[in-house]
């Protein structure tokens, strides 16, 4: 086909579309494009981690990778709908700016730097040991039995799930820290 007979303008004013709003207003370029959800290999059922909502996600991935998130109609709780964090939430997954290693700036440190999981880990349990030892709490000054620590506190973010959530209180109450709150409930 000549290429002056693509001209829009001329598909709109002698083809079926006089109103450009269907064919006459198609390109190509238009034809060649198809959803993501399209060629998906599997879908998961997944919830969004943003916050306590808690809506329901359809995750379709192709290729073992996340091609794109939307909404669970099936949800009672949401209906199919995400707010925009919801809707951009692949990204958590695919973003090439996404955090896999662990970074440490030491006090008084000007750099990041990485560490393995399992210092990072020995790192945490060191601290969380040394800070309960000195600040722990048997007794008030009348005598009453406390049996606590003031020197650790958690305030979990809504991305943390009800397993989470619960692992997290037994372990802080075990260690005798009560200062334990959650910033979905604020
Ligand atoms: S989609 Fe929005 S409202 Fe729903 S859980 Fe995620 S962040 Fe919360």
């Amino acid at each position: 086909m000549r290429e002056w007979l693509r001209w829009p303008v001329l598909r709109q004013l002698t083809g079926s579309d006089p109103l450009g709003r269907g064919r006459a207003a198609r390109s190509a370029e238009t034809d060649r494009e198809y959803a993501r959800t399209e060629d998906a290999e599997a879908v998961v059922g997944s919830v969004c981690p943003y916050c306590a909502v808690g809506c329901a996600q359809r995750v379709y991935v192709r290729d073992g990778a996340v091609t794109q998130i939307e909404g669970d109609p099936d949800s009672p709780v949401s209906r199919g709908r995400l707010c925009p964090k919801g809707s951009a939430s692949r990204s958590l997954v695919t973003s090439p700016d996404r955090q896999t290693r662990v970074a440490y700036r030491r006090p008084y440190g000007t750099e990041w730097e990485e560490l393995d999981l399992d210092t990072a880990v020995d790192m945490i349990a060191d601290r969380v040991i040394r800070t309960r030892d000195e600040t722990w709490q048997e007794t008030d000054s009348d005598g009453t039995r406390l049996r606590r620590t003031m020197g650790i506190a958690s305030l979990g973010g809504a991305t943390l799930d009800n397993e989470e959530n619960y692992l997290m209180k037994k372990l802080y109450t075990a260690l005798g820290a009560i200062q334990i709150e959650n910033q979905a409930r604020i």
